[in-house]
């Protein structure tokens, strides 16, 4: 895998971008990781560093000429040349839509729902939006952690099933086994990731990781502080 910033090369072909030299992602990451920061906040920190990371991942799409007249006068310049689409992994993914669809207002979005079996760690799909209608030539795969890797597989595979031609996957954190994983399997794939991390635990958390990025979005997680009034525990 070759590796455009960052810490981690690995041997497969395809590319990983790890943007933890940047300043801003990663000021909003350190927040996002720390483990008082609320639903809210960690809702909108998750939708500013997609909209960064996007942006990235989207920078060499394909273009073609176009002809416009602005105010001034007639000129050539470039628009979209190939349909873009995004596939969120349910449910941590689910927070990186809103920075879809302000980059791409009008994008496809197909859902996957994947949860993770305790025991054995493999992904099991249980909810499927992925289809041939309406057509996407480039699907942007969105899952803000990339942990085994096992659901980031599944998706890629489904999404080429389906006819994408290009495949590439952002995320917010990685680990390394994820990374291995998904060049291994999909190396065509890239990947855009604000950070990679040390590894997985015994639990395939990623350490030392944001813990678990739906229950923190979603204020599921049990043992979350909190101050928060509309969240804390009613005093008796
Ligand atoms: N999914 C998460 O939400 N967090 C991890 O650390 C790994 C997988």
């Amino acid at each position: 895998m070759a590796l455009s910033h960052g810490p981690l090369s690995t041997s497969a072909s395809s590319t990983l971008h790890v943007y933890s030299h940047h300043a801003l992602i990663g000021h909003k990451l350190t927040r996002l990781r720390d483990r008082r920061t609320q639903p809210a906040q960690f809702g909108q920190l998750l939708k500013e560093i997609s909209l960064m990371l996007l942006s990235y991942a989207t920078a060499n799409l394909p273009v073609r000429d176009v002809s416009v007249i602005t105010p001034v006068g007639p000129t050539t310049q470039r628009v979209l040349a190939k349909r873009v689409g995004f596939a969120p992994i349910l449910r941590a993914g689910a927070g990186m839509i809103p920075a879809a669809h302000e980059l791409v207002p009008g994008a496809p979005i197909w859902y996957l729902g994947l949860y993770r079996d305790e025991e054995t760690l493999r992904p099991v799909r249980y909810y499927d939006k992925i289809q041939e209608y309406p057509p996407v030539d480039i699907a942007l795969i969105l899952d803000p952690m990339l942990a085994t890797g096992g659901s980031a597989v599944v998706a890629a595979s489904r999404l080429k099933e389906k006819g994408v031609e290009t495949v590439t996957f952002v995320g917010l954190i990685a680990a390394p086994e994820g990374v291995s994983l998904l060049a291994r399997e999909h190396p065509d794939v890239a990947v855009y990731v604000a950070a990679v991390d040390e590894r997985l635990n015994e639990r395939g958390y990623i350490v030392p990781g944001l813990g678990d990025a739906g229950d923190r979005q979603n204020a599921t997680g049990v043992n979350d502080p909190t101050d928060d009034p509309f969240i804390a525990e009613p005093s008796s």
